[in-house]
């Protein structure tokens, strides 16, 4: 009997990841179609001269060894995981739990504990009360924004500590968001672990990802765009299929027609209602709720640094206080293979409230070189991206989730656009990915 044919568009994390739980089931003759020339979207890197700069993430694993991420890629195939260990994937931990830089002046911790002593006795009060409140019970005005909501509770130092944390993370600040995501947010990152570094950076994983498609017969094909989706009735050899979608080749015209039983979708969804033909129908408040969200956008820098760096750690730094960058990373003390040897690579991140990037960027680099005092003597900048339209920093703002099921029988939805309550970055990614992929397989049964 031949089987079922899973279509999945994007070669981002959300959609390897989800190709990779079809095709170990062996159901699943799987195909994934990329727009562009390389795997991984936003969750890869280019070399460039040994430096391995990010085409997105900064190569951190937000919640190490004890978040969704570790549990999808590391885990035991029993426990729903793709055990990706086989393949050489690997994390490796930070130097600290979170670090911050105030007045030029770097402070390490190696746990949540550790950061206290940074702030005041009120916040040391408070902060139990922060981690083990439950999500159904309200302390204070949770409708209000986060910003609002922890300067009633915290001092003005932590919340700068926390607000470039978030800056840094997820691109927003605490005011553009609800104080219960922002205490999910806080909850789920204090909790875990420290964050970690995939070996040889995201494309350890991708590479891994991919190892694990082809040894259970899944295709990827690059440089293949997905332009529409109509009903496997629309032409003769894909009538036996659920779907029949358009697939152009870089560099050709034409699009040519291929069947599928299930469609995972991992463009993002303005791409998706874009390629869906008007047979389907999607309701109309599902429908504005895509048009309405805003994707976020962020700028970062590229240094490279000489060995000679005061600060030696590879934890999360925050920046508090500055107008425009939240923090940075130096990866390399983790794993030195991402720069060339005897060298570093730092890595920062920075909110963007205006659209006019040029001055956004000039205001970046004014704020690194203040609150880095080492940073002209030891660094050279490598590059500046500038992420925003297709290529965001996150699809969805925090706390704003789209639907993964848009309404569309045998379609399911994967990537940023579609995270799990409180979990940020690829940790709410792969949240989500296992049940995309079971009502997929609930679907086809
Ligand atoms: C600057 C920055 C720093 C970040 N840092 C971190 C970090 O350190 N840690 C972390 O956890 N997260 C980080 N993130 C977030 C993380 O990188 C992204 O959330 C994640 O990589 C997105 O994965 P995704 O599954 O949504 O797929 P994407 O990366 O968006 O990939 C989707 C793919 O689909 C393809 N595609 C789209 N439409 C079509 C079509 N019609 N046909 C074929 N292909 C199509 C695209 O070309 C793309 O390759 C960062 C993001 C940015 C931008």
């Amino acid at each position: 009997m031949s089987k079922s044919k899973a279509l999945v568009i994007g070669a981002g994390l959300g959609g390897l990841s989800s190709a990779a739980k079809l095709a170990q089931t062996e159901d699943y003759d799987v195909t994934v179609y990329e727009r562009m020339s390389f795997a991984g979207g936003r969750f890869t890197q280019h070399d460039h001269d040994g430096y391995q700069i990010p085409t997105g993430a900064v190569h951190m694993i937000p919640h190490g060894k004890k978040g969704p991420f570790a549990d999808l890629i590391l885990g035991k195939k029993s426990k729903g995981g793709l055990d990706l260990g086989r393949h050489g994937v690997e994390l490796l931990p930070t130097s600290h739990f979170a670090c911050q830089m105030i007045d030029g002046k770097f402070q390490g911790a190696n746990s949540i504990y550790g950061v206290l002593p940074w702030f005041t006795a009120k916040d040391t009060l408070n902060m139990p009360r922060l981690l083990t409140k439950g999500a159904k019970q309200p302390w204070g005005d949770e409708s209000e924004d986060g910003k609002t909501w922890l300067n009633r509770h915290f001092s003005p130092q932590f919340v700068d500590f926390v607000d470039a944390f978030s800056n840094f993370a997820i691109s927003l600040r605490f005011d553009q968001m609800p104080a219960s995501s922002v205490v999910r947010v806080l909850q789920n990152s204090f909790w875990s672990d420290r964050p970690h570094v995939p070996k040889g950076g995201c494309k350890g994983v991708i590479d891994g990802l991919r190892k694990d498609l082809r040894e259970n017969g899944a295709r990827v094909k690059l440089s293949h765009e997905v332009t529409e989706i109509l009903p496997g009735s629309a032409e003769e050899e894909t009538k036996d299929n659920r779907f029949c979608v358009g697939v152009r080749r870089r560099g050709r015209e034409e699009a040519t027609w291929v069947g599928a039983d299930s469609i995972i979708h991992n463009g993002g969804h303005p791409n998706l209602i874009k390629a869906l033909s008007d047979d389907f129908e999607v309701g109309n408040d599902v429908k504005t709720q895509i048009e309405t969200t805003q994707a976020v956008g962020g700028i970062g820098f590229c240094f490279a640094l000489d060995d000679d760096i005061p600060v030696r750690s590879s934890g999360v730094t925050m920046l508090p206080n500055l107008d425009r960058v939240g923090g940075f990373v130096i990866p390399t003390f983790s794993d030195p293979s991402l720069a060339p040897e005897g060298k570093h690579l730092m890595i920062t991140h920075q909110y963007v409230p205006d659209a006019s990037v040029k001055s956004e960027i000039s205001k970046g680099r004014e704020d690194l070189y203040e609150a880095i005092p080492w940073l002209a003597d030891h660094g050279e900048e490598i590059c500046v991206h500038t992420y925003h339209r297709n290529w965001p920093c996150n699809r969805a703002p925090q706390g704003a989730e789209l639907p993964m099921d848009v309404g569309v029988d045998g379609i399911r939805c994967v990537g940023d656009g579609v995270k799990g309550h409180g979990w940020m970055m690829v940790e709410g990614i792969s949240a989500n990915v296992p049940y995309a992929v079971d009502e997929i397989m609930a679907g086809m049964n």
